[in-house]
């Protein structure tokens, strides 16, 4: 931790670990994720609001689609330059594509979720 940070932050897990481990931003329990990339209703530690600010539909599609585009785009070299047989095709993208957009979405709802408890904070 910085020597600037501020006493709100102490104890608080980082935007990554929070969003791989599923802990609560605020104060870093475990319970952050009811599905793969939805969060659960409150903290059973804290009582953190986590579904209320919940970032859902067309406020993630800026995170999404540059992460779908790049997918496409590294599944068309892909067959361009391997030409790996369809078998191993179907096992690289079913694993691949719903681990990494399960990631980003994950990211990005801690991100806006700590942003949003941040300036609940502050008011
Ligand atoms: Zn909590």
């Amino acid at each position: 931790m910085t020597p600037g940070a501020s006493q709100h932050s102490k104890g608080q897990p980082g935007i990554p670990r929070a969003a791989l481990f599923g802990l609560c931003p605020r104060c870093g329990a475990k319970g952050l994720w009811a599905a793969p990339a939805q969060f659960a209703e409150a903290c059973t530690a804290c009582g953190q609001a986590f579904a209320a600010h919940e970032a859902t539909g067309r406020s993630l599609y800026p995170a999404l689609l540059p992460v779908i585009v790049l997918l496409i785009g590294a599944a068309l070299w892909l067959d361009d330059n391997v030409a790996l047989p369809v078998w191993a095709l179907v096992l690289l993208w079913g694993a691949l594509v719903p681990t990494v957009v399960v990631g980003v979405l994950r990211l990005v709802k801690v991100l806006i979720l700590a942003a949003r408890i941040a300036r609940e904070t502050e008011q």
